[in-house]
């Protein structure tokens, strides 16, 4: 196991972050590229002040919204499931507390990501910038909608998307349209919120998928729009 970098995270947390990921291991988690990216994010910086003491424990946290940073095992199960690859420029919807981004930019060559409220993108964009994580656009808007052409440049198509809130039925159709070919969607689905299946589609030619059930999830509900304190 790679020593933790002292620069990113004080002494006193190595032992919690090590019981983490050995308690990731423990309930099934094994690729070690996604172990790692765990262990060298500081998961302390995402969540709420009066949270610290339980930044490290595997449970998910209230970010404010009415919104929560994920259980780290649902973050794990979640980002191995997408299989990243280096090359990869993948697309997040749902920023939230920016945990699962920081991750994810770990292991991608670029990540963009949406939040539709803006305090919440706002404090994520800080995070971002404090942890010198420069290979993250954030921006506030609705995903639902896809990445957005930005003074006329289109980043899709995405070799991967991860979407952290639960869509209806099925993923909207504009993030299917800007998914590669080959590449993979992880989506939280369900009509309600103790209905949902982590679903994973890989798309195989533009409109036929391969479509895979995770495991069953409870995520925040994807919703349309900007939020109005944005
Ligand atoms: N990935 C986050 C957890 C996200 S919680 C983390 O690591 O902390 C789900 C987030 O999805 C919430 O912040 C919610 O505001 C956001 N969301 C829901 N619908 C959205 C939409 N249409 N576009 C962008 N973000 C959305």
């Amino acid at each position: 196991m790679q020593i933790p970098d002292p620069s990113v995270l004080p002494l006193q947390n190595y032992g919690r972050v090590i019981r983490l990921i050995m308690d990731l291991r423990d309930k099934g988690i094994n690729d070690t590229a996604v172990l790692s990216a765990i262990e060298r994010v500081p998961r302390e910086i995402f969540v709420p002040q009066q949270m610290l003491d339980q930044a490290y424990e595997d449970i998910a946290l209230p970010i404010g919204r009415g919104q929560t940073i994920s259980q780290p095992l649902v973050v794990a199960t979640m980002t191995e499931a997408l299989a990243v690859g280096d090359r990869d420029k993948v697309l997040e919807i749902g920023t939230g507390s920016g945990y699962q981004a920081a991750i994810l930019s770990k292991l991608c060559r670029r990540l963009y990501t949406i939040e539709r409220h803006k305090p919440l993108l706002e404090n994520a964009q800080q995070v971002f910038d404090e942890l010198k994580l420069r290979n993250i656009t954030a921006i506030c808007g609705d995903g639902m909608r896809g990445w957005p052409v930005i003074n006329g440049i289109s980043q899709a198509p995405f070799q991967r998307i991860i979407v952290t809130a639960a869509a209806r039925g099925k993923p909207p159709q504009e993030l299917l349209d800007q998914l590669d070919q080959g590449g993979i969607m992880v989506c939280p689905v369900g009509e309600s919120s103790d209905d949902q299946v982590l679903k994973k589609y890989q798309k195989l030619s533009d409109d036929t998928y391969s479509i895979s059930d995770i495991c069953p999830v409870r995520f925040v509900p994807l919703l349309p729009d900007v939020a109005r304190d944005a």
